[in-house]
């Protein structure tokens, strides 16, 4: 069997960082020592030298929509287009989502597994959203449970397209299924009621705008509070998708202050764009929802995650092209979204490259570690460790570059962090062994990608 020596780079895990060579045998890791002798190894070897630069575990992007078919159209990326963007981002893996057919559950799980198992050329898990309670769903989840999925999706919003379960009792007993069955709760936590208050008072023009002043920080943080008590009363923790706002965030700190573990995800465009990119005739651009808010979001957002109280940061990628995006300006029908996946990590590195508190090691747990962790991905994943996956990024922290359309791979043509600086770049990504991405070359392969059970 070929093997892969990784030399001299500096290994980084949530707890350490350590010079040392690492030997990759087929799609394992199979041995990490201060130094391996090459010739102590007697199968093919190939040498990969590491010097000055940043060895990572695979990062996984664990809030995907690749290939999303709504409102009458599908994201430019499709699962072939999003694994070449996620890997010239270190992404090795990414959590994507099966929706609710209000039917069947397993049936849904199944043909997404399927789908991306084709096209996909990095791994991937699998949430499976709940879009409506019904006899039976308790079974439904039990099957899913059983065919490798952890976590479960649920809206507090979109009543308009189905997404909505509004009846409390039925939120109960779903909390408690999902705690008999060890599933764990995914919120997206924007309170419907509220937003249609906000609409009805509203008497503007529907810009790109106007769309914080639609779906205010107020929203977010209601919908946690609502949903974050019920966890409590049932005795489950709640993970928060997309955390995007400074007054979310202080709710979230007072429902730990009442004994809840809640864990927040958020993503780069929260923690580095603002509302201001929404104005101007390429606003539309920017739309996603929630929306973009405040400058002093993007910075309650940053320090909460430099002190730890945010565990993950995942993308919500789900990428329309310009053309797509900038088919309306009104809020009502411009498809929401943006690209993601390939620029999480330069961003993310900023923050420790720029001297802001977080660590490399707090960089590593947020992005691969943390993750593999709450998914049941861990330690086939997340980790550098014998016996893992041989996913790894090999990451060169001191090189600086502008983000731009030029430069990166989405299909939507654009970058939501154009000509923003970055500090530090992948240049090198491998999935279980196999080189998916070196020296600006996408080598992965469309059906290589591998559904990742959860356990
Ligand atoms: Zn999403």
């Amino acid at each position: 069997m070929s093997c892969i020596l990784i030399q001299n780079g500096l290994l980084i895990d949530t707890e350490w960082k350590r010079r040392a060579d690492i030997l990759v045998r087929g799609s394992k890791i199979v041995r990490i020592s201060p130094h391996i002798d090459p010739a102590s190894i007697h199968d093919n070897v190939t040498l990969v030298h590491a010097d000055g630069l940043l060895v990572l575990p695979g990062i996984i992007d664990a809030h995907t929509h690749y290939h999303l078919v709504s409102r009458g159209t599908v994201t430019a990326d499709s699962f072939k287009e999003g694994s070449k963007a996620a890997a010239f981002g270190g992404v090795t893996t990414v959590v994507d989502f099966a929706d609710d057919d209000h039917v069947s559950l397993p049936s849904c799980f199944r043909s997404r597994v399927d789908a991306m198992g084709e096209e996909m050329a990095i791994d991937f898990a699998i949430h499976q959203g709940v879009y409506a309670f019904r006899p039976g769903l308790e079974e439904e989840l039990a099957q899913v449970k059983k065919a490798g999925c952890r976590a479960i999706k649920l809206f507090t919003t979109y009543k308009d397209v189905g997404y909505l379960i509004e009846n409390r009792e039925e939120l109960r007993r779903i909390f408690h299924m999902c705690r008999d069955l060890g599933l764990m709760v995914c919120v997206h936590c924007e309170d419907d009621e509220y937003l249609q208050q906000v609409a009805s008072a509203y008497h503007g023009d529907y810009r790109p705008k106007d769309h914080p002043v639609l779906r205010p920080a107020r929203a977010e943080a209601l919908a946690i509070e609502h949903m974050g008590t019920l966890a409590l009363e049932v005795g489950i923790p709640l993970y928060v998708v997309h955390l995007s706002s400074a007054e979310g965030l202080e709710t979230v700190r007072s429902l730990r202050d009442r004994g809840l573990e809640v864990i927040v995800e958020t993503t780069p465009h929260y923690l580095f764009l603002d509302r201001s990119k929404l104005e101007g005739p390429d606003g539309p651009l920017y739309v996603m929802t929630p929306p973009l808010r405040e400058e002093k979001d993007n910075l309650a957002l940053q320090e909460a995650l430099c002190n730890g109280e945010i565990q993950v940061v995942a993308t919500d990628h789900c990428s329309f092209t310009r053309a797509q995006k900038l088919e309306s300006h009104d809020t009502r029908t411009i498809y929401p979204g943006i690209p993601g996946s390939e620029e999480m990590l330069p961003l993310i590195h900023n923050l420790v490259a720029n001297g802001a508190l977080l660590t490399l090691n707090e960089m590593v747990n947020v992005l691969s570690t943390g993750p593999a962790k709450y998914f049941g991905l861990y330690p086939h994943k997340g980790v550098l460790r014998e016996g893992s996956d041989a996913d790894i990024v090999i990451f060169n922290p001191d090189v600086s570059w502008t983000l731009s359309s030029e430069n990166t791979h989405s299909e939507c043509g654009y970058t939501p962090y154009e000509g923003m600086n970055v500090i530090g770049k992948a240049v090198m990504t491998y999935l279980r062994g196999r080189l998916i991405m070196g020296s600006g070359m996408y080598l992965g392969i469309p059906g290589d990608g591998r559904f990742i059970k959860a356990t």
